[in-house]
């Protein structure tokens, strides 16, 4: 088989020229042909010595991942659907605004944290995604809207790595995939430019901030540990404390001087006053320490295994509002593609849950969830 170029970081083509014979700045020459023009046939790269050029189609070849469905949003939203075999698809968004351009990448089939709220989650895991695999929804992606936005400049300014997966559980194809996105002679993006969604992969936090420190979001969606634990199961392993701790050493590295924390707004669950002002006080504890953060609250996308409901306005509006007057600074996001359902937590692909995650999840289900930590009262959200 030979070697598919979108597998690799500057570093890693480089090392791949090296064993064709070559010299290294070759592979800064073949990067660019790559990356920025979009080029998958060796012989359109016409400053590449005709011997290199014979070598590189007997080694290697360029591959995005095959295309099932492309949906177009009345808003301008973009959403694709990629083939990753063995019946399993990922989807890659592209959200353009006034002043930037966001793709929203996929770097996994399915997942495996398993979150209540989540329909990824509710898929259960599949497999990783290789770098390849990441990285050719942003190629893909910018070549396309160049050609049909008919632009010779980039049209992606920002990616989020909140599509399908959960990155930091795919750490090793993910980080030659954000050179390359760094990388001036790839795509060329700004660290605060590139973010990594987490739901709170703690050791994978501390080396990503040494490896490649990009702009960080951490799903919360929870003020205490027994709430967080049932929304988003991954927070027995790593509770809020050492998190938020971790958040805070992240600081030191990150492009940015906050955190982002994503909450998702679910009614009757986690958006009462109580919880905001719970979550105002565990913020408070941190920010002695020196964490710096910003709330951005997601109205939830209902599914209906979930058995959860969205928040209403007022609902959100008064949670902001306990957040604002403590001095955070809050965003509630606007929902986009809603009618190509290409919103977050949406993202479904074709992912077979081989896992029996459904089955664990509707068990958690069965149990009600508890609003707070100290108070014993039960909520079973409309079911
Ligand atoms: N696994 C990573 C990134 C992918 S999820 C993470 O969890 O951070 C990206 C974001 O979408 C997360 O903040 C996640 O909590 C949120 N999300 C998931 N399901 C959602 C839903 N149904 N409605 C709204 N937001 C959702
Ligand atoms: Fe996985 Fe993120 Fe969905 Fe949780 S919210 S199940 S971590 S993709």
């Amino acid at each position: 088989m030979t070697a598919n170029l979108l597998d690799f970081d500057l570093e890693g083509l480089a090392v791949f020229c090296e064993g064709l014979g070559e010299k290294r700045f070759r592979a800064t020459q073949l990067f660019r042909w790559v990356h920025q023009r979009g080029m998958s046939n060796f012989d359109d790269m016409s400053d590449l010595a005709k011997s290199l050029r014979e070598k590189l189609k007997v080694h290697a070849h360029v591959a995005a991942l095959p295309i099932l469905s492309q949906q177009f949003s009345k808003d301008g939203t973009i959403k694709w659907l990629f083939d990753v075999g063995a019946g399993d698809a990922v989807e890659a968004v592209f959200i353009p605004e006034d002043d930037r351009g966001t793709l929203c990448v996929s770097s996994q089939a399915g997942c495996a944290v398993g979150c209540r709220f989540c329909s990824t989650g509710h898929q259960g895991f599949s497999r990783n995604l290789s770098t390849a695999e990441i990285l050719s929804q942003l190629w893909f992606a910018e070549h396309f809207l160049r050609k049909h936005l008919n632009q010779t400049d980039r049209v992606i300014s920002n990616v989020v790595m909140m599509g399908m997966g959960e990155p930091l559980q795919n750490y090793s194809a993910l980080v030659p995939a954000l050179k390359a996105m760094l990388d001036d002679h790839g795509y060329g993006l700004s660290r605060r430019r590139v973010t990594v969604s987490t739901s709170g992969v703690v050791p994978m936090m501390t080396r990503l901030a040494a490896d490649c420190p990009v702009a960080l979001a951490v799903s919360l969606h929870g003020p205490n540990d027994t709430l967080r634990d049932n929304l988003v199961p991954l927070n027995r392993k790593y509770p809020l404390d050492e998190l938020l701790s971790e958040c805070t050493r992240y600081l030191e590295k990150a492009p940015r001087d906050f955190i982002t924390f994503e909450y998702c707004m679910l009614q009757g669950v986690n958006d009462q006053v109580m919880h905001a002002k719970e979550l105002v006080q565990l913020i408070r504890r941190h920010a002695s320490q020196g964490l710096r953060c910003k709330f951005n609250l997601i109205p939830f996308n209902p599914f209906k295994e979930s058995g959860l409901l969205r928040s209403d306005d007022a609902t959100v509006q008064q949670f902001a509002a306990v957040l604002l007057e403590a001095g955070f600074v809050t965003t509630v996001r606007k929902t986009r593609g809603d009618d190509i359902d290409a919103a977050c937590g949406q993202l479904a692909g074709d992912v077979k849950d081989r896992t029996g995650v459904a089955d664990r999840i509707a068990q958690q289900r069965a149990v009600p969830i508890q609003w707070h930590a100290s108070t014993p009262v039960i909520n079973t959200p409309l079911e």
